[in-house]
């Protein structure tokens, strides 16, 4: 087979779309042939592809009004008092910048009109693309009026709603409330003024305007957009950073030279990050029997920085520089600068993250369609409290949904999961009961094992389906399930055994297991107690409860992943009782899976989130028996891992029994020598997995940064949220060493090191009394004091539970999560603009601005969506307009009491309101990580949601922490110790004092 060019696959249109191929007058002039076919989602809009006409290229430009739109935080000065809040002006007095982008423009290779490829290495010789970027500082540039076409579309599924009775201007009015008269956060001193503090919301809130407008080129820009603002990214051969975020774009070229910025050098990684509306699908590129191309002594695969040499005949690794031979099978000549004549046909050397399928020396067993295994508990608690009828209704709704009932010939059905891929279902009470669901059976054969200690799989035919081959059979076994069981009702289940038989069943394929568990399980092998009496937080006892030593979980954690098997936990403790979730979710955590959890569960309330979340489960992009390898040029070297995995020596893979869509691993870099400025870091991660259709890949990341001789760059490339996620993500992993209260003081110690030395070492004239802020770290110290008041890490009494879940969580969470989960999006409905919640001109979802999460932002008679990625509160002020609640909720629904306390979704009604907050709604649920979008009512006075709201308002003091503005007047006085040299460090072991303890091994692995 003559793998030249590459087998690009025939039978999946969808999974590759032409080249990215820009032509050398930039993609600008030319329009972009990969979001040709971006659909538009909203009718009635027309669909605006037209390119963007950006004749400098990567930003328009400025007009001198932009600035105004960013509180001039130099002048805060003398507004507060004492402390002096500054935000350091490099990156706002910007009058180099025209000049600077020529400079960036001229390092093209010979023939680079005015934009060639955009720095990528055409020749031998890697350029230095980034050093000589205009730094992109967050805020000002963010505001610029600019328009171009429309390149992006904000991804909603579905098309909007629109209202068949708009509102009228009076009908506005009534809804919205006077501003509230009540204290604002202010700080001990009283001084500081809480307006002028940098804020999240504005920082999400500008740069989303401007990515609707815009994409983001991944060579040309050096600073991705915050996690939590959608954009299309355009893959210039630097991989999106919806797969990869470097914490430092720009390196430090020695250990010294980082530690001065206190900074972790750091990468996150989420390698099967879901794509948004409008990005080409990421190609699969077949390189038959030979495999793809790679470095003899790396192993690093072939990439958009491998250049080529001898006229084609060799190519030499950008990670270690080794110059390999080019196999006859993959030779092309080189063009007179160096170039592949073919390069641009060539996926591989043109995009940053791409698929390679992968020959047999990389399977450890034949491919095959992913196995789906639900395990349903059937004892009395899940049937009482109506668990297992809304985990039967959420399989039945994930499989079936959308599915005609009676397909007419020749019409495909619509499939949930992949061709290939099957489903088999076993149900667990103290018995375990096994299904043969065969598609010839009337209806379901139940075969049930009693024997805990050894128990077998009794059959050998039939527990393995397709579910659309066997939908009848499935679903009536599923809706009879409740019934059944409802007049058995064994009390107790007994979980490790049907966990042990489960992967026996999968052993020879691997494959994913979907759990329900309602209540603790205390019969049988492996049963467990309740290990939590609620008082031992704060003490040394407290550490235990958040891990577990049980051996028979442990093992069984161990042979999930040796079988490729992952598992995702469905737990519900009805009376809100313990279920030893650091026991049973060490499992998920080990084998790459979740644990959903649902701590209160009511079922009017909860089913709906709870069959939105099996669906989202079943139907992400989900891998299996997947092993994962990061590579970085010489000179760097893997320190440390942090996320959920199997890990059994440092310097081995990665090892996932599943891995999914939403989840990232942070990896840890330090020097093994120094950095030459004059070359650039190269960084790839490889995931070996197997897709859920039954094929070998390997998903290729590539990533590159440039080197500096000191620090002074990295500062202006620093990248807030993946900073915020590796230490996020390394404090979690310290749980189990480290009492909570320890790894609080270690976050604060940190924030105050990093901001420290900023101040120390990167800023000029600014007086003493000064906090100065990074301009790309602005909003850091709110993240970290959000992290502090998470559950994760609050202080006072937490049920382990709960701490634990939400540790586990933030292991394995991607940025955009995380930024939600430390800073709730707040949307005001009852002032919202006539227009908000629609498409404007060019189709794009008009969002209103976000409110700070701050009591002192709420107003009278107002109603606000307050999401944190996990839950989504509506509360509603005991003064709400009754005209609000009729618009939102119908008629009869005019005050609060009217209301239906457990309603979790809007009903769908006509007015003006409630498609505006129905589309709102769909916009937040398609921005999300894992968990699904329900709304939980919070009616001022009535509901314990309350505590939710005031809880997520984390600019107030609360969760036995400050307030925000206490919290930067604390951080300051330790910074001005530090700089005074009086600083007495609280906690002598920092975050990231181990990291570099540890030596990176570079293994050769995969053939
Ligand atoms: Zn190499």
């Amino acid at each position: 087979m003559n793998p030249n060019p590459p087998q690009q696959r025939k039978n999946e249109p969808n999974k590759f779309r032409p080249p990215v191929a820009p032509s050398p007058g930039g993609y600008q002039q030319t329009g972009s042939p990969a979001f040709a076919q971006t659909p538009n989602q909203y009718i009635g809009t027309p669909s605006q592809l037209a390119s963007p006409t950006q004749e400098q290229g990567y930003f328009p430009p400025q007009p001198p009004s932009a600035q105004q739109n960013e509180p001039d935080m130099n002048n805060l000065t003398s507004q507060m008092g004492a402390v002096g809040l500054g935000v350091d002006g490099a990156g706002q007095q910007r009058t180099h910048k025209k000049k600077d982008r020529h400079a960036y423009h001229n390092i093209e290779g010979p023939g680079g009109s005015s934009q060639a490829f955009n720095g990528m290495p055409q020749s031998g010789t890697p350029t230095q693309f980034l050093n000589q970027n205009t730094p992109q500082m967050g805020g000002a540039q963010w505001a610029s009026p600019q328009i171009t076409p429309a390149m992006s579309q904000f991804p909603a599924a579905a098309p909007m709603f629109s209202p068949s009775n708009p509102a009228s201007n009076m009908q506005h009015a009534t809804r919205t409330g006077t501003p509230m008269t009540g204290s604002a956060a202010s700080s001990s001193q009283g001084r500081v003024d809480p307006e002028h503090i940098p804020s999240v919301p504005r920082s999400r809130d500008v740069p989303a305007k401007y990515y609707l407008e815009h994409v983001y080129p991944t060579m040309e820009h050096h600073l991705p957009p915050p996690a939590l603002v959608p954009f299309v990214a355009y893959d210039q051969g630097n991989s999106s950073p919806k797969f990869a975020r470097l914490t430092l774009n720009n390196i430090p070229a020695s250990a010294e030279a980082l530690a001065s910025t206190a900074l972790p050098l750091g990468l996150i990684l989420q390698p099967l990050a879901p794509l948004q509306e409008g990005e080409p699908a990421i190609p699969v590129l077949d390189f038959g029997e030979t495999g793809p191309p790679r470095c003899r002594r790396c192993r690093a695969y072939i990439n958009p920085f491998m250049t080529f040499r001898s006229g084609g005949n060799k190519f030499v690794c950008n990670m270690c520089t080794f110059p390999n031979d080019v196999s006859p099978e993959y030779f092309a000549p080189t063009d007179p600068s160096g170039v592949r004549v073919d390069r641009m046909q060539r996926p591989e050397l043109t995009l940053g993250t791409v698929d390679f399928m992968v020959p047999k020396e990389y399977w450890s067993k034949e491919p095959v369609g992913l196995r789906w295994l639900f395990l349903i508990d059937v004892s009395a608690e899940s049937v009482n409290r109506g668990f297992l009828d809304g985990f039967c209704e959420g399989i039945i709704n994930t499989l079936y949904s959308g599915d005609k009932d009676t397909p007419e010939d020749g019409e495909d059905i619509k499939r949930r999961i992949p061709p290939g891929s099957k489903v088999g279902i076993i149900t667990y009470d103290k018995e375990i009961h096994f299904y043969n669901l065969s598609a010839g059976l009337d209806h379901a054969q139940m075969l049930v094992m009693t024997d805990l200690e050894e128990p077998f799989v009794p059959l050998s035919e039939g527990l393995f389906v397709d579910p659309y081959e066997s939908k009848a059979v499935i679903t009536s076994l599923l809706t009879q399930l409740p019934q059944m069981f409802s007049e058995i009702k064994n009390p107790e289940p007994s979980l490790l055994p049907v966990l042990n038989s489960a992967v026996s069943a999968l052993k020879a394929t691997g494959g994913k297991i979907v759990c329900s568990l309602g209540a603790l399980p205390t019969w049988g092998p492996g049963r467990l107690f309740l290990r939590d009496d609620g008082n031992m937080h704060n003490t040394d006892a407290e550490k235990k409860l958040l891990t577990t030593e049980h051996p028979g979980y442990r093992k069984v954690a161990t042979q999930m992943v040796e079988s490729g098997v992952g598992i995702d936990f469905f737990m519900a403790a009805p009376s809100g009782g313990y279920l030893d979730i650091a026991t049973i979710g060490h499992v998920s955590a080990m084998s790459g899976g979740e644990v959903y959890y649902y701590p209160n569960f009511h079922s009017p309330r909860d089913t709906l989130k709870l069959s939105n979340e099996i669906q989202h489960t079943v139907t992400r992009e989900t891998g299996y028996q997947a092993l994962m390898k990061v590579r970085c040029s010489n000179g760097l070297q893997v320190s440390a891992y942090h996320g959920n995995f199997y890990h059994h020596t440092f310097g081995a893979d990665l090892e996932f029994g599943v891995i999914d869509a939403d989840k990232a691993i942070g990896v840890m870099f330090s020097y093994d020598g120094k950095l030459d400025p004059k070359l650039d870091a190269h960084f790839q991660s490889a995931l070996l997995y197997t897709t859920a259709s039954g094929e070998r890949r390997v998903r290729c990341s590539n990533i590159v940064a440039s080197v500096s001789e000191g620090a002074a760059e990295a500062m202006k490339f620093v990248d807030q949220d993946a900073v915020v996620s590796i230490i996020a993500k390394e404090a979690a992993a310290r749980v189990t060493e480290k009492n909570v209260k320890d790894i609080r003081a270690a976050l604060t110690e940190k924030t105050v090191d990093i901001l420290a030395g900023y101040r120390k070492n990167f800023t000029g004239n600014n007086p003493p009394g000064q906090l100065v802020l990074p301009e790309n770290l602005k909003e850091f110290s709110m993240y970290i004091l959000g992290l502090l008041k998470s559950r994760t890490f609050k202080g006072g009494k937490e049920p382990s539970d709960r701490r634990v879940h939400d540790v586990r969580m933030i292991k394995s969470m991607g940025p955009l999560e995380l930024s939600l989960y430390l800073y709730p999006r707040i949307i005001a409905i009852h002032s919202l603009d006539e227009k908000d919640g629609f498409a404007n001109e060019n189709g794009h979802l008009r969002m209103p601005e976000g409110v700070r999460a701050s009591f002192s932002k709420v107003e009278e008679g107002g109603a606000y969506l307050v999401d944190n990625g996990q839950m989504c509160i509506l509360w509603l002020h005991s003064q709400v307009s009754p005209n609000l609640l009729e618009d939102l909720f119908g008629e009869g629904h005019a005050s609060l009491k009217q209301l239906d306390a457990f309603s979790s979704s809007l009903p769908v009604l006509e007015t003006h309101l409630n498609a505006q907050v129905r589309n709102i709604l769909q916009y937040l649920q398609t921005n999300r990580g894992s968990k699904a979008l329900t709304l939980q009512l919070a009616r001022q006075g009535l509901d314990g949601a309350e505590y939710e709201f005031a809880r997520l308002l984390y600019e107030d003091r609360n969760n036995e922490a400050q307030s925000y503005v206490d919290w930067l007047v604390h951080v300051h006085r330790h910074i001005q110790l530090e700089l005074a040299g009086q600083r007495k460090k609280e906690n002598d072991d920092s975050l990231s004092s181990t990291a570099s303890t540890f030596v990176g091994l570079r293994t050769p692995y995969w053939g």
